[in-house]
């Protein structure tokens, strides 16, 4: 069996649908196809559960109006009223979200967000489910919060593999369709309430199927040919990657590169299946395959962080950057959720280059007390790898370089926001 996954580009309109449609039918069965949210909807119901979390009921009733437009817009084109019967999960749906959004919140955000953006998946995936048994392409929906368990860590939860393994194998049997279509991103817990694996996490539930049911080959459908060497809107040149091995995937989105959510790779790592990357506006190109063993990389990788900041600390006391300071100095950065995302020490300053986040300037007043801080807000954070001097030279052409790394694969260079 296979796994493909379409994204919310995939299913922003009508005409996106049909070309979903159009896809879908052209795929080898048994298939499980996972779906996200439609369009940027899941930024939409985010506004919705703020809304509806902080008791702001005029801006909670037109926003719910404004994804119900939205919803009723794609199937209008899609059906051309709403009068089938093929539609009535999903108007129940919608009547659950009302009947929802009705009741008092309770005080915990993170969990009433989790109960109302996951609608937003359960909107879509009833609605192409539909879409495609009345356009001849027989399905089953499932709802894989029955399924994809997970533990309560609302917007961010943990799969519990073993319940997940036993309630797939039950679910996704093949016995009366090929094709089944579920939800991408939500889960649920054991008492089944909803959860999210955190955001763009649809790579993630597509990877997680794909493991528990032991697929042939998982496939992300995206707006771009595949992986490509650098973020086409920042660096216009981009060219495509055919073959990457899971380990270089996994490096690139560590260092920043939003190919493909970071926890899809391992799963399917551990299980040796390959995960093709495809444009849904061109089915049949080849796209990107990420396996074990890859071509060599004819292109040098270009990855770059915006919003970053440069903090350099130094030892108030004259003492060297020992390896005490660095513990301390670490789990500092670790309780504050900041991410490091470089770091150099020498005997008398610790480097790093972070996120920006708020949090970070009430951080660095604790450092004070202990280490002279300096830094450079508003930095970028350029990653080359499989570089050459020349490609190094052609990149940092007028721009100022403030701090640099080079080791034996990665050339790294903090540069002034141009
Ligand atoms: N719909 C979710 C999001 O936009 C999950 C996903 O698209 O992967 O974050
Ligand atoms: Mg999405």
């Amino acid at each position: 069996m296979q796994v493909s996954k379409f994204g919310g580009a995939s299913a922003k309109s009508a005409d996106a649908v049909k070309n979903l449609f159009k896809i879908v039918e052209s795929l080898d069965k048994p298939q499980v196809i996972v779906v996200s949210a439609m369009g940027k909807m899941t930024n939409a119901f985010e506004t919705l559960a703020q809304y509806y979390f902080s008791g702001n009921r005029v801006d909670c009733k037109n926003q719910l109006q404004q994804i119900k437009d939205y919803h009723h817009s794609i199937i209008m084109g899609l059906f051309g009223d709403f009068e089938n019967a093929v539609l009535s999960p999903f108007f129940e749906c919608v009547r659950m979200l009302e009947g929802r959004l009705e009741q008092f919140p309770s005080m915990h955000f993170d969990y009433e967000y989790d109960q109302i953006v996951s609608f937003g998946e359960m909107f879509s995936t009833h609605i192409i489910s539909a879409y495609l048994n009345y356009s001849g392409v027989s399905n089953k929906w499932v709802d894989v919060r029955q399924v994809l368990k997970t533990d309560d860590f609302y917007r961010d939860a943990n799969v519990d593999w073993e319940m997940t393994t036993k309630l797939m194998n039950r679910t996704f049997t093949f016995s009366d369709t090929s094709l089944y279509v579920t939800q991408g991103f939500i889960g649920g817990t054991l008492s089944n309430i909803s959860t999210t694996l955190g955001r763009e996490g649809s790579d993630y539930s597509a990877a997680i199927i794909g493991y528990v049911l032991n697929a042939e080959r998982v496939t992300v459908w995206k707006d771009v040919p595949g992986i490509l060497n650098a973020d086409p809107r920042i660096f216009p040149d981009a060219e495509k990657i055919d073959s990457l091995s899971y380990a270089e995937t996994i490096e690139l989105s560590y260092y920043g590169a939003q190919v493909i959510h970071p926890k899809t790779l391992k799963p399917l790592q551990n299980k040796q299946i390959p995960l093709f990357v495809k444009s849904f506006l061109d089915k049949d190109r080849p796209g990107t395959v990420i396996r074990q063993e890859s071509q060599p990389i004819p292109v040098p990788i270009f990855i770059l962080k915006r919003d970053q900041m440069l903090l350099t600390l130094s030892p108030r006391d004259f003492s060297f950057i020992t390896e005490e300071n660095l513990s301390k100095i670490l789990a500092l950065f670790s309780q504050n959720h900041v991410r490091i995302n470089l770091l150099q020490t020498s005997a008398l300053n610790f480097t790093v280059c972070v996120d920006r986040r708020e949090n970070l300037i009430s951080m660095v007043e604790k450092l004070k007390e202990f280490y002279s801080v300096r830094y450079n807000d508003q930095v970028e954070l350029l990653t080359i790898r499989h570089f050459s001097q020349q490609v190094i030279d052609e990149k940092l052409k007028e721009r100022v370089v403030i701090d640099s790394q080079v080791t034996r694969k990665n050339a790294r260079f903090v540069l002034q926001s141009c």
